[in-house]
């Protein structure tokens, strides 16, 4: 918590469990700057609101989308600051936004340098948005940072193209462009959410994964502008690309289904797709003695497809070791049309299914959960594809001749009990796509070494090979 001024303190994302604390160091009012539902391990903003009443603190929102903080915002958030008892905490992901707002509410009472040098004690780079409020400055011609390779998003597949590039050539220039302090691993929640992991067997610091030599611009993205090659950040700062790899994964609709954000974390609602609540998961299946269980999958696309079903097979054969499950009433209520689907539906980023390079925009590509290519949404299928994309950008740079291709693989190996998964890999239009001999590993049925795989073999791959530039299993196949 940075303070800016005497009336207002400036803080990255807040806890319900923080609230004491802010209490005692003075603030009387929070404000919060950031939509519900941007991260994996953001609570909503009602949560937030009940934790602050309880330590009789008002509390308010004002939702800004990541770099498009208006002026119409800057005045809402002035009207708050005469409104709210003071001090005031504001807060988004960074702070950033929170830092703009202020910026914007007050251009017209502080001179710029004032703004800029004020922000700046407190670590944030009002730079660029005082030179957009001048209006004097085309936006695109100044640019705050400019690299050869530009990566968006350090989720599995950032990363693992990252180091996939350098694996091949050390000397590129590439930064990675990420807000987020703490790296997951998705797939080790359905564990959390079986008993299995703890949390924190999930979780990394983002620091310590960005490859040596790349650098991190910690940052949301904010829009692209491809004709200029800018992608453009939070807080109006721009990032000039010769090349550019786009892997933002996934942001969640909680708000999709009404009541929900509400309910979310208490009440016996639950999710394995939040890091924070997969544990909850956990505490509500040891503790369920019998009655209605609802499972639900919404419509496609999701990632993981199978991670419901998951739920469901771990948490019944939890009741059934408990002598419970004969009580239960256990239902799985499918969106979808088909209960394990791979999905293609317009709007996302619109890639060559094979080569991974974008239709329209030959120097960007895209890997990972948030491109339109029909495969299954994993970390399996990242993992193939990272070493797909850094062969054929570097073919697009000269320094390769033939070029790679993905063949649409994703596995999401199902928990159909503890101790028992259905490895279940394939590739485009679902075909069966074994990476092991069926005498010694049938994925078409549940077996223990297919779960000793998930529990003890897939997280070192992950951390030790896929996110290290070791490409076990994933040698990009070549055509021409
Ligand atoms: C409950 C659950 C179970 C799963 N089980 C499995 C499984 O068993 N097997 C499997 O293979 N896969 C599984 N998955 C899916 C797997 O985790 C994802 O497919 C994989 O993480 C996708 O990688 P990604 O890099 O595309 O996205 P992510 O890993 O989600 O990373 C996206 C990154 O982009 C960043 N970002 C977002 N917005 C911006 C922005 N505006 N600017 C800059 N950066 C941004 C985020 O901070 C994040 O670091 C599961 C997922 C869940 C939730």
């Amino acid at each position: 918590m940075q303070q800016l001024t005497e009336q207002l303190y400036i803080a990255p994302q807040i806890g319900p469990g923080d609230m004491a604390d802010i209490a005692a160091a003075g603030v009387r009012a929070i404000m919060c700057n950031r939509p519900d539902g941007e991260g994996g391990d953001q609570p909503g903003f009602r949560e937030i609101a009940a934790a602050a009443e309880l330590a009789g603190l008002e509390a308010h929102d004002l939702p800004v989308t990541p770099g498009q903080a208006s002026v119409q915002q800057g005045v809402e958030f002035d009207r708050l600051m005469q409104a709210l008892p003071k001090p005031v905490l504001a807060y988004c992901r960074s702070g950033m936004r929170s830092a703009t707002l202020w910026g914007l509410a007050n251009a017209a009472r502080l001179p710029p340098e004032q703004i800029v040098n004020r922000a700046a004690t407190c670590g944030y780079d009002l730079n660029a948005l005082v030179r957009r409020l001048a209006g004097s400055v085309d936006p695109y011609a100044v640019n705050d940072a400019r690299h050869q390779i530009v990566i968006v998003g350090a989720g599995a597949a950032g990363i693992a193209v990252a180091v996939s590039l350098l694996a091949r050539e050390p000397a590129l220039d590439i930064a990675i462009i990420d807000p987020a302090e703490v790296h997951y691993y998705q797939p080790g929640w359905t564990l959390v959410g079986g008993g299995v992991f703890e949390p924190a067997q999930t979780a990394r610091v983002m620091g310590a994964l960005i490859p040596r030599g790349v650098r991190w611009i910690k940052a949301a993205v904010a829009g692209f502008v491809p004709e200029h090659n800018v992608v453009l950040l939070e807080g109006c700062r721009t990032v000039r690309y010769e090349r550019l790899v786009v892997c933002p994964g996934l942001k969640l609709d909680w708000d999709g289904i009404a009541g929900l954000g509400d309910t979310l974390g208490r009440h016996g609602v639950t999710s394995n797709y939040r890091y924070d609540l997969a544990s909850y998961t956990w505490e509500l299946v040891r503790r369920f003695r019998g009655g209605q269980a609802l499972f639900t999958q919404p419509p496609m696309p999701i990632k993981c497809a199978g991670a419901p079903q998951k739920a469901m097979y771990l948490s019944c054969d939890t009741w059934r070791r408990n002598g419970v499950l004969g009580q239960a009433k256990v239902r799985f209520m499918t969106a979808g049309a088909v209960l394990f689907g791979v999905a293609d539906t317009a709007g996302w980023i619109d890639v060559d299914q094979a080569t991974l390079r974008h239709k329209i925009h030959p120097n960007i590509f895209g890997p990972g959960d948030a491109v339109n290519a029909p495969n299954a949404k994993t970390a399996a299928a990242a993992r193939k594809q990272a070493p797909v994309v850094a062969h054929n950008l570097l073919v697009d740079l000269g320094a390769e001749a033939r070029e790679a291709r993905y063949d649409g693989y994703g596995s999401c190996p199902l928990t159909v009990e503890r101790g028992k998964i259905v490895l279940a890999e394939f590739t485009y239009g679902g075909k069966l796509a074994p990476s092991f001999p069926s005498w010694l590993l049938d994925g078409t049925r549940p077996s223990r070494l297919a779960w000793l795989l998930k529990e003890r073999l897939l997280p070192p791959l992950y951390w030790q090979g896929m996110l290290k530039g070791r490409e076990w299993m994933a040698q990009p196949e070549l055509v021409g």
